[in-house]
């Protein structure tokens, strides 16, 4: 599974970072970063999909 970010939308928020922080992560400037873009096990891709169904921008999706 792939995470992709609709950046026009992201409103870096960081919700996406509390759920799965060792996929999201805000960068100095506070702008969303994803800094493991691609999850296979299946503890990573379950944090994917909650942070998919929680951001309030629903500016994240996931694709195979
Ligand atoms: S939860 Fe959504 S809006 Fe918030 S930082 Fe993550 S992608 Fe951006």
């Amino acid at each position: 599974m792939e995470v992709k970010v609709d950046f026009d939308r992201c409103e870096a928020n960081g919700v996406c970072v509390g759920i799965a922080p060792d996929v999201f992560d805000l960068d100095d400037d506070d702008n969303l970063i994803v800094t493991q873009p691609v999850g296979d096990d299946a503890e990573t891709v379950a944090l994917m999909e909650e942070a998919v169904s929680q951001c309030p921008r629903a500016a994240l999706k996931l694709a195979r």
